[in-house]
């Protein structure tokens, strides 16, 4: 419960109507798609980057939490107010589009705008902005800025932090900062982007994004390998690529997951195919992208896929997709509540990751469908109980500590793409020495003394 000198502070910097203290608003803002929830003390929306600076001045003078949120669709709790204090949403002003550079490929963008918006935009001049988190349609630039987010074309264009180059940003004492530069290169200072990209709002607000942009490529297909075992479709994957050819996307579903997306969808999938992997790739001549393809198919067959089908149109590589697409509301036909991870390992442990992930399922008795991003080493490991069971909460969650620890072991890390937040901090002592989290915690100070930014997230 906020003070009332402080909710009068707060409605004189940005006026009555950007500044909302009532239940409704309070619980519009007290989720994210972990579907836990903590009450914000109010809920602000900046309508500059000015607003952002006094409001986190005076709240790091009073000692108030500050939590900013995009479209709080983060699946580990970075945008809930674990704390209390003030949720920053900038939805309804700092939203804006503020320059498409054609000359240097380029855009500037405000931190609430919406990721497709962007695509768009810049899909209208005939560029390219790669980054598409599957929750493209919502979720925020800042907030991908923020999580590092990735999407399913990773495999071939990289992450959002490839395409960040420069940023504005307001430190919890209210200081603005710039780190990049709208050059390819730029090596004077420390990487202060590096460090801001993927901080989960723990660090500083960011209030202005300079990203890289590419020429759109002219040309996409699309085509599906399905086979016997998920052994051999993870050896197609890091053979593949490894062979020297980049498809835009590889994804996978394994069989419990194809299972699941039939029974809901009925879509004619194999539902006793070991696993199946759906690819794209792309480029701006045709007889590159239908070299491609064929070199794709060769490495399946190889590895052996007994079937490759190629989509001949656009609907039918939407068909395609539609499986992919669908994975995650599918498979809840094994639980009401899904433990939700997204491990990622080197590609050629892959095999190994699936292989062990199979007995930890049959160790604890639990369905565990793994679906996700195995062009990038990514899986979705969603561990299916009873939500309702204190029980199988208990043993899904031991489930997911030994998938942790499997992922980590096989040189890989607790989170390609949802980050730490909440759900994830009591498992950083897997990942990290004492030592490094002391850094991590050091760096913490540096930018916020106080601690008064999204307090309590990435296990700080
Ligand atoms: C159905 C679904 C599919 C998804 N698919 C993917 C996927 O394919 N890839 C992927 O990476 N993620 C995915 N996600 C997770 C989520 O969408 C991403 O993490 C996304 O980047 C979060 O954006 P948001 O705008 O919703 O941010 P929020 O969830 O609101 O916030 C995320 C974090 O960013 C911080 N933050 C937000 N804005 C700022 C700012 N301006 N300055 C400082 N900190 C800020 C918040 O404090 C929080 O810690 C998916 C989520 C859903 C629900």
């Amino acid at each position: 419960m906020l003070e009332s000198k402080h909710i009068d502070f707060l409605k004189d910097i940005v006026g009555e109507d950007n500044c909302f203290f009532d239940k409704a608003h309070k619980i519009a803002y007290c989720y994210d798609a972990t579907k836990e929830r903590y009450e914000p003390d109010c809920v602000v929306f900046p309508r500059s980057e000015e607003d952002i600076s006094s409001i986190l001045r005076y709240c790091n003078e009073n000692a108030i939490a500050v939590v900013p949120r995009g479209s709080g669709s983060g699946f580990t709790g970075g945008s809930l107010p674990s704390s209390g204090g003030v949720i920053l949403a900038f939805e309804k002003h700092l939203n804006k589009i503020k320059e498409i550079d054609i000359k240097n490929l380029v855009a500037v963008v405000e931190p609430g705008v919406i990721n497709m918006d962007l695509q768009k935009a810049v899909e209208e001049v005939g560029l390219f902005y790669p980054p598409d988190p599957a929750s493209q349609d919502y979720s925020t630039i800042g907030g991908n800025v923020s999580e590092n987010a990735g999407g399913m074309r990773a495999t071939k264009y990289g992450i959002t932090k490839d395409f960040v180059m420069a940023l504005r940003a307001v430190l919890p004492n209210g200081e603005i900062i710039k780190s990049g530069k709208r050059t390819i290169k730029d090596v004077a200072g420390f990487n202060t982007t590096g460090i801001l990209v993927g901080s989960e709002g723990s660090l500083a607000v960011i209030s202005e994004i300079t990203l890289k942009l590419l020429p759109k490529p002219k040309y996409t297909k699309t085509a599906m390998g399905i086979f016997p075992s998920i052994e051999s479709a993870m050896n197609a994957v890091y053979k593949t690529i490894a062979s020297g050819i980049t498809p835009v996307a590889m994804e996978f579903l394994d069989n419990l997951t194809i299972r699941a997306v039939e029974s809901k969808y009925k879509k004619g999938l194999p539902t006793d195919a070991g696993a199946i992997l759906i690819c794209d790739v792309d480029g701006s001549l045709i007889e590159d992208v239908e070299y491609q393809l064929k070199a794709v198919e060769e490495k399946f067959l190889e590895n052996g896929a007994s079937e490759f089908k190629k989509a001949n149109s656009e609907s039918e590589a939407k068909d395609i997709w539609f499986s992919r697409r669908n994975a995650s509301q599918s498979i809840t036909i094994y639980g009401s509540k899904k433990l939700n991870e997204d491990i990622t390992v080197p590609r050629s442990k892959l095999p190994e990751l699936l292989e062990e992930i199979a007995k930890v399922s049959k160790k604890y008795d639990l369905k565990i469908p793994c679906f996700g991003h195995t062009g990038d080493g990514n899986v979705h490991t969603n561990v299916m109980v009873e939500g309702g069971s204190k029980e199988q909460l208990e043993i899904g969650h031991k489930a997911i500590e030994e998938i942790f620890q499997i992922a980590i072991n096989l040189g890989g890390t607790l989170s390609g793409e949802h980050g730490i937040g909440l759900s994830k901090a009591p498992f950083m002592k897997l990942a990290f020495s004492e030592a490094e989290m002391e850094l991590f915690r050091s760096i913490k100070r540096a930018f916020d003394p106080n601690n008064i930014l999204n307090p309590g997230k990435m296990g700080l």
